[in-house]
C-alpha cells in the first residue's frame, strides 16, 4: 500500500485558536465546535505549512495508507 502524509490534530491541545487556518495553503482546515479539524485530508498536502503556526504544538504529521484502489 502506497504511504501519504498527512496533518494530524491534536484535539487536547488545540485551543481553537484557528492561527493555522489561513495558513493552510489548500483550504484544508476549518474550526468546527472549538477545534481545528482537517475538513479533508484530500487537500492536505502533508508539507506542514500549518505545523509551525499552532502556538500549542497541536498539529503533528502523520503517516497513513493511502486508501481507494
Ligand atoms: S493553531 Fe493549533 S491550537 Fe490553534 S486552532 Fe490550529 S491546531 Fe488548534
Amino acid at each position: 500500500m502506497p504511504k501519504r502524509k498527512i496533518i494530524k490534530i491534536n484535539e487536547n491541545k488545540c485551543t481553537g485558536c484557528a492561527e493555522c487556518i489561513p495558513n493552510c495553503q489548500e483550504g484544508a482546515l476549518q474550526i468546527i465546535d472549538g477545534k481545528a479539524r482537517l475538513v479533508n485530508d484530500l487537500f492536505c498536502d502533508g508539507l506542514g505549512a500549518c505545523i509551525g503556526y499552532c502556538p500549542e504544538g497541536a498539529i503533528t504529521i502523520e503517516e497513513i495508507e493511502e486508501k481507494g484502489d
